[in-house]
């Protein structure tokens, strides 16, 4: 190599370094205390806003309470949209501590999916014969009160990344049968863009894996973390699927649209999963102008989760019935391409399955009688 070439990379190493810095210094200077949160805002602008519980001495308690079970973290961009007008502010509902995380019915568990028990390695789920879900470890951007998995999520760190990585390598090499695997956590999103190539190149080297799929909710809660040189690694490992995390349509700004912009341009396709919660985006409405926005902004609509039987989430769930009922009412009135399949995780690790309004009416010996989206009778020939 020529010293041209060693100058270059070195410049190159250099720019890399003070690019990663600046998702850095976002991310070290995310939200983690109370008092910071109340310092973010202003006593004086909580006292008079729809939040002013806040500021009282019982809620302090909980949210210190709630922040050792399951920590409390967000970014200044993601505290950034918030109203404080609003009671019912979807940011603010999704990750503010609030004490009915106590008050979960009964069989309400830690890990209802029983996804430590399909671990065959941990931080590995392999529930699905073809397909597994590598937990990378446990940090996000934001931390949302809703996660399916608490149990670990935000946990302290001492993470065994390095000794994992080989074990969990070897057992996808080892297990021919697995065609994707799923980069997940916390947010695999939250670690340095040399640990992330390294998977990557470790993993496309298996010649039995026929897709990657990163699940992050980076693009939501830190769009800053997308930068020209993540870009230029996700090219190379093309194609690859990143599906993230949009909730409600104000998370969906103009810098989301940059970001999700190059991630398209550089060949990633990109799916969005939301999950159904009660009181942030529980109505048509507001479900219908954050399916639309997501088209347009480039991110196909992929999954509608009915929230699962995890501890301290029992006041983000809807009934099942308001789901089915929602998309029925999307179902023939919008693009097809922005319907989600409304899924049911079933508990015990049962996997997931497709819920939906049953179209079918009956059946004769030559004849098959459906509504259509609007609910007339139609008959198709069936022999
Ligand atoms: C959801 C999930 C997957 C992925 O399921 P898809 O239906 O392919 O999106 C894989 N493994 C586990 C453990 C999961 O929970
Ligand atoms: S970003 Fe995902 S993994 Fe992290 S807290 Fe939110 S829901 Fe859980």
């Amino acid at each position: 190599m020529t010293w041209i070439v060693k100058k270059y990379l070195k410049t190159m190493k250099l720019t890399t370094n003070i690019r990663n810095q600046s998702w850095q210094k976002h991310l070290n200077e995310s939200i983690k205390t109370y008092e910071d949160f109340v310092k973010l805002f202003g006593v004086e602008k909580l006292k008079k806003s729809a939040f002013s519980y806040i500021l009282e001495e019982n809620y302090r308690n909980v949210f210190n309470k709630l922040n050792s079970i399951f920590k409390f973290q967000a970014t200044r961009y993601y505290l950034n949209l918030a109203n404080l007008n609003d009671p019912l502010d979807p940011i603010l509902l999704q990750i503010l501590p609030q004490k009915y995380e106590l008050d979960d019915p009964v069989f309400y568990e830690n890990d209802p999916l029983k996804e430590e028990i399909h671990s065959p390695i941990p931080n590995l789920v392999h529930r699905y014969p073809d397909r597994v879900l590598w937990y990378l470890h446990h940090h996000c951007a934001v931390y949302c009160r809703f996660c399916m998995r608490k149990r670990k999520v935000s946990h302290a760190d001492n993470f065994p990344f390095q000794k994992q990585k080989e074990k969990i390598i070897e057992y996808i090499q080892n297990h021919k049968n697995i065609k994707e695997v799923i980069l997940s956590g916390g947010d695999p999103l939250t670690i340095s863009d040399e640990n992330l190539e390294n998977i990557l190149v470790n993993l496309k080297k298996i010649p039995h894996i026929f897709s990657i799929r990163i699940h992050s909710r980076i693009p939501v809660t830190l769009p800053h973390r997308i930068t020209k040189n993540l870009c230029r690694i996700f090219k190379k490992f093309y194609p690859l699927t990143l599906v993230t995390h949009f909730n409600h349509p104000v998370e969906l700004t103009p810098l989301v649209y940059k970001k999700i912009k190059m991630l398209r341009m550089n060949g990633v396709l990109v799916l969005n999963q939301s999950v159904f919660l009660k009181n942030i985006n529980d109505n048509i409405s507001t479900m219908e102008n954050l399916l639309l926005k997501l088209i347009q902004f480039g991110i196909k609509p992929y999954y509608l989760h009915h929230c699962d039987e995890v501890k301290g989430t029992y006041h983000f769930r809807t009934k099942l019935q308001k789901g089915i009922e929602l998309l029925k009412s999307l179902q023939g009135k919008n693009p097809g391409i922005m319907l989600p399949r409304f899924v049911v995780d079933l508990p015990e690790g049962g996997g997931k399955i497709p819920v939906q309004f049953d179209y079918f009416i009956k059946k004769t010996q030559n004849q098959i009688e459906f509504n259509n989206y609007k609910l007339e009778k139609y008959k198709i020939q069936d022999f």
